[in-house]
């Protein structure tokens, strides 16, 4: 039997609308709306999108966008003075530097100056190791986004074997963390799993997210496994996901697509973390 499809679209239009009603009564609490200030540094052009749909996104719910946009030659110390700036101030509620920096930049240094309570990427070592205890605080955003296409799904990962594939800082281990507060039993894959598939096929969770065109096949899938693939990999056919979506939709129980699964889920979640974080 074919997979479910889990519309990440149409879950991420019901988070806006979410975000959209809390914005409007925080602001009239707060007597502001909440505030996102955007950092963009360099030409680079696939972060120059990026940042403008956050805002954007941010303009249709009333969150108020303060971005900026130093030179690309800008100093670590000039940068970093930017964001004390915008820690300090009170209209602003989140703060995204928007990766990757210039190569003259430090941008652990720059990630790491964030005031953690204003960190709607969850980057910082405070908002990792608050995720890592299992205590409140700011996530980031696609792995949160993860976690909402499941619950959206009507999966609880409680008791479930879930296969991470990837373990990197904004993804991977993250997740882990997630997945392992709701009471999964998680494996993380990474480029040195000796043997990929055989731990894939273990999971009835199966996220994927290596950054490699296809490189889960519908062999490595679990019949009736949930699979999400968070790979967004730029080929000549188009985008294309880390899994082999007409192979996998054959043996999975539901499963993401690409594009239309996890993407429209982050932004989603940095204006849900904006809320959280003017909440304080
Ligand atoms: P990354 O390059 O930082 O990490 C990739 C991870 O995959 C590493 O931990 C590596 O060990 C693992 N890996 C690589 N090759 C592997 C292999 N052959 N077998 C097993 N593991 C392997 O990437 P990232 O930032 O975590 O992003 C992963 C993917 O997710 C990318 O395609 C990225 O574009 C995409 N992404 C999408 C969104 C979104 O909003 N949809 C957001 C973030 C990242």
């Amino acid at each position: 039997m074919a997979a479910k499809i889990i519309d990440g679209k149409a879950v991420a239009a019901d988070v806006r609308a979410r975000v959209a009603k809390e914005v409007e009564g925080l602001t009239g609490e707060l007597g502001r709306p909440p505030g996102l200030a955007t950092v963009l540094v360099g030409d680079d052009p696939a972060s120059a999108i990026y940042v403008r749909r956050k805002r954007e996104a941010c303009e249709e719910v009333g969150i108020a966008s303060h971005h900026h946009e130093p030179p690309g030659d800008v100093s670590q110390e000039d940068l970093l003075a930017l964001v004390e700036e915008l820690n300090a101030n009170e209209e602003v509620d989140g703060i995204l530097c928007q990766l990757p920096l210039p190569d003259h930049l430090d941008a652990d240094a720059i990630v790491n100056a964030l005031d953690p309570g204003k960190d709607v990427d969850g980057l910082t070592p405070i908002s990792a190791g608050r995720l890592a205890r299992n205590e409140p605080g700011l996530v980031p955003c696609t792995p949160l986004g993860v976690m909402e296409l499941l619950a959206s799904a009507g999966v609880d990962p409680s008791g479930k074997e879930a296969v991470i594939v990837g373990r990197s800082n904004l993804v991977g281990k993250p997740l882990y963390s997630l997945l392992l507060g709701a009471n999964a039993t998680v494996t993380t894959c990474h480029s040195r799993t000796a043997d990929l598939g055989e731990v894939c096929r273990r999971a009835e969770i199966l996220v994927a997210a290596a950054g490699k065109p296809r490189l889960v096949t519908g062999e490595m899938i679990r019949p009736g496994a949930i699979v999400i693939d968070v790979g967004t990999n730029r080929l000549e056919e188009g985008l294309v996901g880390d899994v082999d979506f007409e192979a996998a939709k054959e043996v999975a129980g539901a499963i993401t697509p690409v594009p239309g699964g996890v993407g429209p889920m982050t932004i989603a979640m940095l204006l849900a973390n904006t809320v959280q974080a003017a909440r304080g």
